[in-house]
């Protein structure tokens, strides 16, 4: 494999070496929520490394906030990774499968004197914590006897305490400058119902405890998580030397993935679904794996976006435009091409009879394999009603009143004729076609302009979505009501077009190039065949602010 970053490096040094013969990495999402673009960068490097080193890469749910948790996110974030393009070894593991685990290490750790049942409330435990004259303070209980913290630990266990009336702390150094090694809970009370292990439990083990064990329970190698662990490292590995579990997996950690115009929290992106700001998890606008799949992007261009990015230590933000870039990239040399009209206008042609006339067209310019489409071309059509103007604007290039343009794909024509209604409004254009000019130049001029148009009478009514950025600010915190005080009102936009006849049989996500639009996909859940609803996944260039 190749050693492209600090983490690549290190996993090819440990197989040179022979510290290990095969590497075990894990994405370990908690389910609380759906996975956006940040957990994309985790899984392409937890996966991507396994693949690359011939090893392998396991799912585990981080499961213990039972209150937070449900299936739907299980069932969701299985479906994104897989999505992506990844396979997860063997069966989809949780944290909650080592709960009777966790539990006699507990056990292990409190005969060892290295663990104590703490009866003082959270705020005298999180006081005593917090650094005083350099350290923090030891709690009253912290040297019971070894007998003393098994019997009530067991009744902890047995429900015989109320929530937060005690909690068992690893016993480690008070006096610590980081705070995590200051004694933290590693069992709290809770007295709810869990996804996964229903009413067994009344306690469950915190995460600075759970996922050292869990990574030692799986033989992982390389333990790959973001920078705000680095100094919960310390608490990793004293807990796994310090009960000598079978296997010491390494940390290392990671910069995390930032996008401006983009919020990558669970928790705020849940804000955006609960309040109704947004239609879903996976709405077009959210950056979740599940939105942007409905929104077009390909695995493709979420793994070479991830790619692209790399990995390192040091904290920036990507540029929203990078990610989009990605996504044009790949769908520029793999979407079919067609036409739609999004705004239209009836055009009749007056020069030409009732009958249907079959032009064709590529697909794709270079991909001769996608084959032809048949574009029928009718004595009523619609363009674009900003492709006409009474008005021009200098070196506007395309339909104006006695002037010339060519249909894509068919003649040219020339305006005639424009027809108003009592409003004044221009509700058709009158035109003639040059017959002379399928697949040639006119005789003697020039005509710059290309327009897209469908047939008004056998194009299909489709219901477009236009989607935008979210949010209007680069930082989405900046401002003083934070991110909920800069949604996007333009970011989601419904029209109804007309597209190709070709398009009607589009199966969902079917993805497109609408010729002079942007990229568009069959919606995920709302097109159905001869009913298709199309969403904007990015436009033909970044259009940004320009
Ligand atoms: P959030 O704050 O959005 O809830 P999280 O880190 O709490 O994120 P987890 O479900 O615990 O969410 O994440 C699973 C894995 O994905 C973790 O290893 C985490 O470090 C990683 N991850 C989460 N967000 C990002 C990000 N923005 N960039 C890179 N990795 C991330
Ligand atoms: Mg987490
Ligand atoms: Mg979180």
């Amino acid at each position: 494999m190749e050693a492209k970053d600090f983490i690549r490096a290190q996993v090819v040094e440990d197989l040179a070496s022979g510290k290990h013969a095969r590497i075990i990495t894990r994405f370990p999402p908690e389910p609380n929520g759906y996975l956006h673009i940040g957990h994309a960068k985790s899984i392409c490097l937890n996966f991507g490394v396994a693949q690359e080193a011939g090893g392998e890469c396991n799912l585990r749910f981080d499961d213990t906030n039972p209150e937070k948790e449900d299936q739907e996110y299980i069932d969701a974030i299985k479906r994104d990774v897989n999505w992506l393009g990844f396979q997860w070894a063997g069966e989809t593991r949780y944290a909650s499968g080592y709960f009777d685990a966790l539990y006699d290490y507990a056990l292990q750790l409190i005969r060892m004197g290295k663990a104590y049942v703490d009866s003082q409330s959270p705020e005298e435990i999180s006081q005593g914590r917090s650094t005083h004259n350099g350290a923090g303070i030891e709690s009253p209980y912290r040297n019971r006897s070894v007998e003393e913290n098994l019997a009530l630990f067991e009744k902890m266990r047995n429900g015989e305490f109320d929530e937060g009336s005690c909690v068992l702390r690893a016993k480690v150094d008070m006096a610590s400058p980081n705070i995590n090694l200051r004694d933290p809970v590693i069992y709290r009370i809770k007295k709810v119902p869990h996804h996964q292990t229903g009413d067994k439990w009344v306690i469950y083990p915190m995460y600075d405890y759970t996922h050292p064990i869990s990574d030692a329970l799986e033989y992982i190698t390389h333990s790959l998580c973001t920078l705000e662990f680095e100094d919960h490292r310390p608490f990793y590995d004293w807990l796994l030397e310090t009960l000598g579990t079978p296997a010491h997996p390494q940390q290392i950690e990671f910069s995390r993935l930032n996008l401006n115009y983009t919020v990558t929290s669970k928790r705020k992106l849940k804000k955006l679904v609960d309040e109704g700001h947004v239609n879903g998890w996976d709405d077009p606008r959210m950056p979740t794996i599940a939105g942007l799949r409905r929104r077009g992007y390909t695995p493709e261009s979420l793994r070479d976006f991830c790619d692209r990015i790399g990995i390192s230590k040091s904290e920036g933000v990507v540029d929203v435009g990078m990610l989009e870039f990605c996504i044009r990239n790949h769908l520029e040399n793999t979407a079919p091409r067609a036409m739609a009209v999004l705004n239209p206008l009836k055009v009749v042609i007056t020069n030409v009879g009732d009958e249907t006339q079959i032009l064709r067209s590529a697909r794709h310019p270079n991909l001769p394999e996608l084959g032809e489409r048949e574009i029928p071309f009718t004595r009523e059509i619609v363009i674009d009603a900003a492709d006409f103007s009474d008005n021009p604007p200098k070196g506007f290039k395309r339909l104006v009143q006695g002037g010339e343009v060519r249909l894509r794909h068919s003649y040219v024509i020339r305006c005639d004729e424009v027809v108003r209604n009592e409003a004044g409004e221009i509700v058709e254009l009158r035109c003639t076609a040059d017959l002379d000019t399928l697949g040639k130049n006119p005789e003697g001029r020039k005509v710059k302009g290309v327009i897209q148009w469908v047939s008004a009478t056998v194009g299909v009514a489709a219901e477009v979505r236009l989607y935008d950025r979210l949010f209007t600010q680069p930082d989405p915190e900046a401002g003083d009501d934070g991110f909920l005080g800069c949604i996007n009102p333009e970011a989601f936009k419904v029209v109804q077009a007309m597209v190709e006849p070709s398009l009607a049989a589009a199966a969902p996500e079917d993805r497109f190039q609408f010729e002079r639009e942007g990229y568009f996909v069959a919606d995920l859940t709302d097109s159905k065949p001869g009913k298709p609803v199309f969403n904007r996944t990015v436009g033909l260039r970044d259009s940004w602010g320009g």
